[in-house]
């Protein structure tokens, strides 16, 4: 398991976003911290940032780079396109359907 990233504490909505981002794309990934402690006193601040980890090593820099596009290139992001089996329109950093599963190819 790998940290893909450190989000800060006004970015916590981004970070959830971005995971499930991520596992549209068949990445595992977890979000830690991701709950607001009500212990935060009592833990040093900075273990409560909220942590985005790929949990398969060997999809990391493919999360890395689609996480980059993301992040960079909001504007470049490929045109929406219509589910093949479903008709759900999606927006075009989504390579497969969330509703029905579909890959965008087929
Ligand atoms: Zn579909």
């Amino acid at each position: 398991m790998k940290k893909l990233r450190s989000f800060a504490l006004n970015e916590r909505a981004q970070a959830g976003l971005l995971k499930e981002l991520l596992e549209r794309e068949g990445i595992a990934c977890l979000l830690r911290n991701d709950q607001l402690s009500s212990a935060l006193g009592e833990i040093p601040f900075l273990e409560c940032l909220p942590e985005l980890w790929v949990v398969d090593d060997e999809v990391y820099p493919r999360a890395k780079l689609l996480l980059e596009n993301w992040l960079n290139g909001e504007e470049a992001v490929a045109e929406e396109w219509a589910c093949p089996s479903c008709g759900e329109q999606h927006e075009g950093q989504f390579g497969a359907c969330w509703k029905c599963g579909s890959n965008r190819e087929t």
